[in-house]
């Protein structure tokens, strides 16, 4: 169970490394007192989901117009996932549409054609809509946009790529709502095109399509001083303010947050932006049935890699890449490329155990198996990548703690049967695709009530009884009880010898 306070002390990531300056809202709120009245929404938890919706919430017209709202973070603003994660904001290709119209009893989310083309598209809505908010309120946050490059590198990749394409396009083909509408997704089905496009000598094919890239740190800081600066809204921000536990009191109809040694905040509505550690907010009983038995946390592992000559200046990589069998990247304007490890690619290649990923919610460690892997891969994928110098490769290495969803889908709205709370959760490892779209939404309900809904965004994101139920019934386990009774590696092998996730040997541990 991940419960605040956490008692270790986190890797530190490439994003949070590189936004540490006097304006960053570090340890913003640490040490003011907790508002003493009934404040009108609370948000639990400032990464991209608490941050975007303060944001949201505290514009002219919405619901926060007048109010009083907080944010209440356990560590500092993104602390979480949000600041440690791999920087793309990357919609899922039409590779995803088998495992969305797979049955839920087969391990996909179990959606009609329809809806699963809704969900796609949602991810190319959230990359408009952040390229939108990022411009218009004039954010320097390394905003980046052009394609993504899907890589397949075995006959498997491609057979299942060109099935998926064929699935995809018929479903669109007989759509009432997409017929007629160009995709955004090109199948390149073709090795040379591949190898050449990506620079990938093992490239066979490529789907080809919209992807973006920020500072994910600069980005949830950014709009958390916006809602700060809010003259509509009262808005206030406490960081180092875990929430122990949170109560009802119909009396009264408030909650009541219980915030460890800092005090009690009272809320006429909570909003749980808390991911992968919502589960300890529910009871024991609820844990087995509610929106806290769909999440499962998971670990990830990140680095950031200085590139090689061959790959610097003018040759730097320009698209962002999803390789199969291997990692994601994207790269930054100056400082390289950041790369995270996909959990099959981890298990495959023989570097993690599911226990090592699945309920994992310690990021204060990084496993050997995956530095090693991490340090390795672009020698062995990129043409010409070349010898690295001392300083070059493998420079900070990191993990992060995500929340999984049993059906694949987030938990976006109004929670069923709890009046007065609300969830934007269990965004199963893909946030910056989605999560901006969903605040939105959420912030519209929180004007209108809670059985309005924005059209927008796919429906099958709503909590519903029915949806959890479902999915607790067919769906199956993430991790099951003999997986979870495995020796994870990190046991095996020991922990990585790595300095708060930095590479002692490329920065010594001195400075
Ligand atoms: C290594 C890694 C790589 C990733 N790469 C990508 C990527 O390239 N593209 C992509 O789309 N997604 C990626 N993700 C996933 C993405 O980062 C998440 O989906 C997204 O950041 C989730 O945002 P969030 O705000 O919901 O959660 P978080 O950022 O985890 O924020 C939740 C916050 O709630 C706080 N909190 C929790 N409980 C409490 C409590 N009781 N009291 C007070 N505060 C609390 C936490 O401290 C935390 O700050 C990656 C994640 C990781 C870890």
């Amino acid at each position: 169970m991940s419960a605040f306070p956490q008692s270790w002390k986190s890797t530190v990531s490439h994003w949070q490394a590189t936004n540490r300056g006097r304006d960053a809202l570090w340890s913003h709120g640490s040490s003011e007192p907790l508002p003493g009245i009934v404040v009108d929404y609370a948000i639990i938890g400032a990464g991209i989901a608490g941050s975007s919706l303060a944001y949201q919430l505290t514009r002219p017209g919405a619901a926060g117009e007048g109010k009083t709202v907080v944010c209440l973070e356990a560590k500092d603003l993104a602390s979480g996932a949000t600041g440690r994660n791999g920087g793309h904001v990357a919609p899922a290709s039409f590779g995803m549409f088998p495992t969305l119209t797979t049955p839920l009893s087969a391990g996909g989310s179990g959606l009609t054609n329809d809806e699963a083309l809704a969900v796609l598209e949602n991810e190319l809505d959230t990359l408009n809509y952040a390229q939108e908010i990022i411009e218009k309120e004039g954010l320097a946050v390394d905003f980046w946009k052009g394609h993504k490059l899907e890589a397949k590198v075995s006959r498997e990749g491609v057979e299942s790529a060109r099935r998926a394409h064929k699935a995809y396009t018929t479903a669109r083909a007989n759509s009432e709502k997409f017929r007629g509408t160009d995709s955004a997704w090109e199948f390149l089905d073709d090795p040379d095109v591949s190898q050449k496009l990506s620079r990938i000598p093992s490239a066979l094919a490529i789907n080809r399509g919209p992807a973006g890239s920020c500072h994910p740190h600069k980005l949830a800081t950014e709009l958390m001083k916006l809602a700060l600066s809010s003259t509509s809204s009262n808005f206030s921000f406490y960081s180092w303010c875990p929430v122990k536990s949170i109560t009802r009191d119909d009396a009264e109809a408030t909650w009541s947050l219980d915030c460890h040694g800092r005090g009690i905040v009272r809320a006429k509505v909570v909003i749980l932006c808390t991911n992968a550690h919502t589960r300890h907010l529910f009871s024991e009983d609820e844990r087995t049935t509610g929106i806290a038995r769909h999440i499962t946390p998971f670990r990830g592992h990140a680095a950031l890699i200085t590139p090689t000559l061959p790959y610097t200046g003018r040759r730097t990589i320009s698209h962002s890449y999803a390789l199969e069998a291997g990692p994601y990247l994207m790269t930054t304007p100056s400082s390289g490329i950041v790369m995270g490890v996909y959990n099959a690619t981890a298990l495959s290649a023989g570097i993690a155990r599911k226990k090592d990923i699945f309920e994992a919610i310690d990021d204060s460690i990084v496993l050997p198996s995956f530095e090693k892997w991490l340090s390795e891969y672009c020698e062995k994928a990129f043409g010409g990548w070349r010898e690295e110098a001392h300083g070059e490769g493998l420079t900070r290495v990191w993990t992060g703690i995500m929340a999984g969803s049993r059906d694949h889908l987030p938990l976006i709205g109004s929670v069923p049967n709890k009046e007065g709370l609300y969830a934007a959760v269990a965004f199963h490892g893909h946030g910056m695709a989605r999560i901006l779209t969903c605040t939105r939404a959420l912030a519209l309900q929180l004007l209108h009530g809670p059985s309005y809904w924005d059209e927008r965004l796919p429906r099958s994101f709503e909590i519903t009884e029915k949806r959890l139920q479902r999915a607790r019934q067919e769906a199956p386990e993430i991790i099951t009880k003999e997986e979870m009774e495995q020796v994870e590696l990190v046991e095996a092998m020991g922990k990585s010898t790595l300095n708060g996730g930095l590479r002692a040997d490329v920065v010594p541990t001195s400075v």
